[in-house]
């Protein structure tokens, strides 16, 4: 078990193949010291979504060894894997509920008042008040009611509450306005601090914040380094 991780992530000698010798990443070695945030980047294809798909577990490496703390994660239960390493997805997963519950998905225990607390730190609440029903008001599983910038921030508050030590987060691509691009990358600083994060960045403004970049190509790393050494 993964029980008080602290969240050193390290890719070890990583081979994948989806399909027999069509290597998806070959030679894949990164180590991640925890509370560092990495930007993903790279053309379609490249391996950013796998690297992202061996670290969830959703597949297990050809060869190499994905660790965590040290600990293989092969070795460790799916449950307390899924704890601890949390994923906000670009299409943001919102179901039928109210926006209260949307959060609360996060840590289904959590208080109301934890609850608002997770979406003042993102700054999700005063939209979430300008609603019909606060947040009482009901959404549809497609969210259509809601802004892609509002459905990044209500998972932003999800995964705020659930607090893994590791995140990991696919940047919506949408066009967003100015004032909640702002919003969302203030939010975004909250969100990361103290956790290990794997960002699949397409906006230059969440990449500039990361602590290294790691460039993908073909399945392999080209370059790393932050933003003034690349
Ligand atoms: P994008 O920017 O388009 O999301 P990516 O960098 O995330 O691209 P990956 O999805 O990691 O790229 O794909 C890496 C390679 O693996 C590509 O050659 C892709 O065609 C292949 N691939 C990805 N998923 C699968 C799959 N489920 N089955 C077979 N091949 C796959
Ligand atoms: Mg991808």
């Amino acid at each position: 078990r993964l029980q008080e991780i602290r969240g050193d992530v390290t890719f070890e000698d990583i081979v994948f193949e989806y399909e027999k010798d069509r290597p998806a990443l070959k030679n894949i070695r990164l180590d991640v010291k925890a509370g560092q945030s990495i930007a993903l980047v790279g053309h379609t294809g490249s391996g950013k979504s796998t690297i992202i798909n061996l670290l969830c577990r959703f597949y297990d490496p050809v060869q190499g060894r994905v660790l965590i703390d040290g600990q293989d994660i092969r070795d460790v239960t799916v449950e307390s894997l899924r704890s601890q390493v949390g994923i906000v997805l670009q299409d943001t997963f919102i179901f039928s509920g109210s926006i209260r519950d949307n959060i609360r998905f996060g840590r289904l225990n959590a208080t109301d008042e934890e609850v608002e607390l997770a979406a003042q730190a993102v700054n999700a609440h005063d939209f979430i008040l300008s609603l019909p029903d606060g947040y009482d008001t009901q959404v549809q599983e497609r969210g259509n009611s809601l802004s892609m910038g509002q459905r990044q921030l209500l998972s932003f508050a999800r995964a705020l509450l659930a607090d893994p030590r590791v995140l990991i987060l696919d940047e919506a691509t949408a066009s967003i306005d100015t004032e909640t691009e702002l919003k969302i990358q203030e939010a975004l600083k909250t969100l990361l601090f103290g956790r290990t994060s794997f960002i699949i960045a397409h906006r230059l403004s969440t990449i500039r914040h990361c602590d290294n970049i790691v460039v993908l190509d073909h399945g392999v790393i080209m370059e790393q380094g932050d933003h003034d050494e690349l």
